[in-house]
């Protein structure tokens, strides 16, 4: 977990799992629809559904103009505000979960009306999960359990958005459709599972504390802040039971810590020095998850085998089992792919780039790559995260 270079209470000598390198291939081309927003319901309780509608526009990797999307357009969005979503869906298609087959229903379910393609049913129970890619839980621990709403809970999303498929089934004008709840986890998840490595990793680098990376996750020009705190939880003896955060804030929230705290100062123990270190720790813990989480969302979302390919062989009826063969095809599962696997694809590649995160001269922002590079193009030492960064950095140092 550390080296000789550890010190206590700082990030300093505490190494993340790098994930191998970026992934072997590049990042599917995807579809993006215009898309707009509808209700429906599940057993009596309303849900917000997104509904695709058109014809596509097929977005490409190199097409994105921002070199770390996760760094720039992803974090602007404000997941409690559905227009905010619904912004950003629109202008680059929607990132379909990673912790079920989710741009594989989505895809079969937009060509569901082709002739020779097999009936969609949409899947309202547990087992629209049957090959669970992840072994990270985004609801984990309990103190993040007890932050998210219902519509987030457990595999809710997914089956909300199988109930908003079957919902719009018949419906000529709807293409695609993916609950609000899948698509607002899928960004927060991501949101924070790319921030806070690039983070550690640049606070590490420089003997960062951990009250130095939390600063930074809760700045808003950096990192959005609304939605559940995905990644940033930890179970242990000292930081447990609320999100982690600075030591008087945590006091603030958590009785058991306070409790801790006063009985520990009464035998002279240093407890901030203490809390520190904890604090460290939970967070190296977090961003390991986090990097597990991107690598095992990349291998989801490019994994074309599943269950359904075979799913004549349980079929009770003898003759269904027989001439299971003959049925109707599935889609071609591996043509394209979504913004979430082109997301992660960007951010492995900085992420695994030798050269080290450094922060912006003009907005702090930790960053590799300048914003206007281009896809192909090796990442520069620049100063500054982006071409407006630099103009507005000299215009306030202009000589008067
Ligand atoms: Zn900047």
């Amino acid at each position: 977990m550390s080296d000789s270079s550890f010190i206590p209470g700082t990030l300093a000598g505490l190494h993340l799992d790098m994930p191998g390198s970026r992934p072997k291939e590049d990042a599917r081309a995807w579809n993006v629809y215009m898309t707009e927003l509808r209700e429906g319901d599940l057993d009596g309780k309303r849900f917000a559904y997104l509904a695709e509608m058109g014809e596509p526009t097929v977005l490409h990797i190199e097409d994105l103009a921002e070199a770390e999307l996760y760094n720039g357009g992803l974090q602007a969005v404000d997941v409690t505000e559905p227009e905010s979503v619904l912004r950003f869906v629109n202008k680059f298609g929607i990132p379909s979960s990673a912790m079920y087959q989710g741009t594989m229903r989505l895809e079969w379910f937009r060509r569901r009306n082709e002739t020779n393609i097999r009936t969609y049913v949409p899947i309202l129970t547990d087992e629209v999960n049957p090959i669970n890619t992840h072994l990270i839980d985004l609801d984990s621990p309990e103190s993040l359990e007890e932050e998210l709403d219902g519509h987030l809970r457990g595999n809710m999303p997914h089956v909300l958005s199988e109930r908003a498929r079957e919902i719009e089934m018949d419906n000529p004008n709807v293409v695609g459709a993916v609950s609000l709840a899948e698509v607002v986890q899928t960004i927060r998840a991501l949101q924070l599972a790319t921030a806070l490595p690039a983070a550690f990793s640049y606070f590490s680098r420089n003997g960062g504390t951990g009250e130095d990376l939390i600063e930074y996750m809760k700045t808003p020009r950096y990192v959005a802040q609304p939605g559940p705190a995905y990644f940033l939880h930890a179970d242990g003896p000292i930081v447990n039971g609320c999100r982690l955060d600075t030591f008087e804030r945590c006091i603030e929230r958590s009785e058991q810590l306070r409790d801790q705290v006063a009985h520990a100062r009464k035998r002279g123990i240093n407890v901030e020095a203490g809390f520190s270190i904890a604090l460290a720790e939970g967070l190296w813990k977090c961003a390991n998850s986090a990097l597990r989480f991107l690598s095992e969302s990349d291998y989801s979302y490019r994994s074309t085998a599943f269950l359904w390919e075979d799913d004549n062989a349980s079929d009770p009826n003898p003759f269904a089992r027989l001439l299971g063969k003959n049925r109707d095809q599935l889609p071609d599962f591996s043509a394209f792919g979504s913004v979430g696997e082109a997301i992660i694809e960007q951010y492995l590649i900085v992420f695994t780039d030798e050269k080290p995160f450094r922060r912006c001269e003009n907005c702090g922002r930790i960053f590799k790559k300048y914003r206007e590079e281009g896809f192909w193009k090796n990442i520069r030492e620049t100063r500054f995260c982006r071409r407006s960064c630099n103009v507005s950095f000299n215009q306030k140092n202009k000589p008067n």
